[in-house]
Order: structure tokens, then C-alpha cells, then sequence
């Protein structure tokens, strides 16, 4: 599976730049003053989803990754395709509720609102190396609570990875020690 590479056919962009461009801005979306990254022109372009997850694949695919937690909702597009070309396991984070079995929870505050996650209590082992995944790093409350979660349940937090981090709200600060990488920035 690791051989799985994305064969870039513009050899005049770099990858990053070719993502960045796919990448809409919505304007005062969910909330006046917000500017909302929509990334499904990212998702919905047959060579450019292939594009992220090979970048990710690329740092991932020595590190020994046990399993990948992916963050509702959009964590679960890239960190299940990723956990894929790994060959890692995939754990879900919800939102509250949306859970059946016995879960942990954690609470934040969003860029917009604030909210409840869970993981199942019995998803990871401890000592598990684990990468946290979500489309957006923003504020950092959503992935400060996930890795929360991750480190309750004793695993290793190898790194937190995004596709896109807004670095102006400083989001990597609030993460304390654990690692971030992100494909886009701004
Ligand atoms: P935060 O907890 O502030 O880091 O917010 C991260 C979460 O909110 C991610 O799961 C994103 O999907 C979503 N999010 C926050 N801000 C934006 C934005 N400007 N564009 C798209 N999604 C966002």
C-alpha cells in the first residue's frame, strides 16, 4: 500500500499551491464575521484528494502510525482515506450523542459556539501511536479536546495533522507539546 504515490502532472506549482487555489472562501458563513473554509473543490477533483492524502501519506508512512483519530466530520474524509493508504486502524470523535457504545466526552469552545465530543471508552489500547486529524485547525479548542481524549486513554500523540490551519488565531499554542503539521496554511 505504500507505494501508493500521487504523480503530480503540473510540474510548475507546487502540490500546496495547487490545493490552496481549489480552496473557497465563503464569507460570513455559519456566522457574520466568520470566513469559512470550504474545501469540498479540494475533495470533489479526482487528482487533488489524491494529492492531500499522498502529502500526508508521505509524512506518515515511516512513523509507525497504530491508529488514526479523525474528528467530525471532515477529519473522517481525510483521516479514513489516509488510515487507508496506512494501513492503520481508524477511530472515531463525535459530536455528543452520536456515539452507541461507552464513550469518554470533552468540551471546547468552537471559533463559532462551543461543543461536546466522545470517543468510545474501549476504541484505543494504551500505548497505541495515534494521529489526531481534522480538516481545520482554527481556535485549536476541537483538537486540544480529541487529543484530550487520546491521552486519557493513554495512547502516544505522535502529532495533530490538518489540511488547512488559519495560523492568525494561533490555534498550534493552545496544543501544549504535541506536535502539529498542516498541509495549508494561512
Ligand atoms: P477550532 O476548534 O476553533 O480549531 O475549530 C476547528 C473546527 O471547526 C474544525 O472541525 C473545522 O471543521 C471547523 N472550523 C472552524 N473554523 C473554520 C473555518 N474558518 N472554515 C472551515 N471550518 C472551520
Amino acid at each position: 500500500m505504500n507505494s501508493y504515490r500521487y504523480n503530480a502532472s503540473t510540474p510548475f506549482k507546487s502540490g500546496t499551491d495547487r490545493l490552496k487555489n481549489a480552496i473557497r472562501d465563503v464569507p460570513d458563513f455559519p456566522k457574520e464575521g466568520i470566513v469559512f473554509k470550504d474545501l469540498s473543490p479540494v475533495l470533489e477533483d479526482r487528482q487533488l484528494f489524491r494529492l492531500a492524502i499522498s502529502m500526508f501519506n508521505d509524512r506518515y508512512q515511516r512513523r509507525q502510525i497504530d491508529t488514526i483519530i479523525g474528528i467530525e466530520a471532515r477529519g473522517f474524509i481525510f483521516g479514513s482515506a489516509l488510515a487507508y493508504v496506512l494501513g492503520c486502524g481508524f477511530t472515531m470523535v463525535r459530536k455528543k450523542g452520536k456515539l452507541p457504545h461507552k464513550c469518554l466526552e470533552a468540551s471546547y469552545d468552537l471559533e463559532y459556539g462551543s461543543n461536546v465530543i466522545e470517543i468510545h471508552e474501549d476504541s484505543l489500547e494504551k500505548g497505541m501511536r495515534v494521529l489526531v486529524i481534522d480538516d481545520v485547525l482554527a481556535t485549536g479548542g476541537t483538537m486540544k479536546a480529541a487529543i484530550e481524549l487520546a491521552q486519557r486513554l493513554e495512547t502516544d500523540v505522535v502529532e495533530a495533522a490538518t489540511f488547512i490551519e488559519l495560523e492568525f488565531l494561533k490555534g498550534r499554542e493552545k496544543l501544549g507539546e504535541t506536535p502539529v503539521f498542516s498541509l495549508i496554511t494561512y
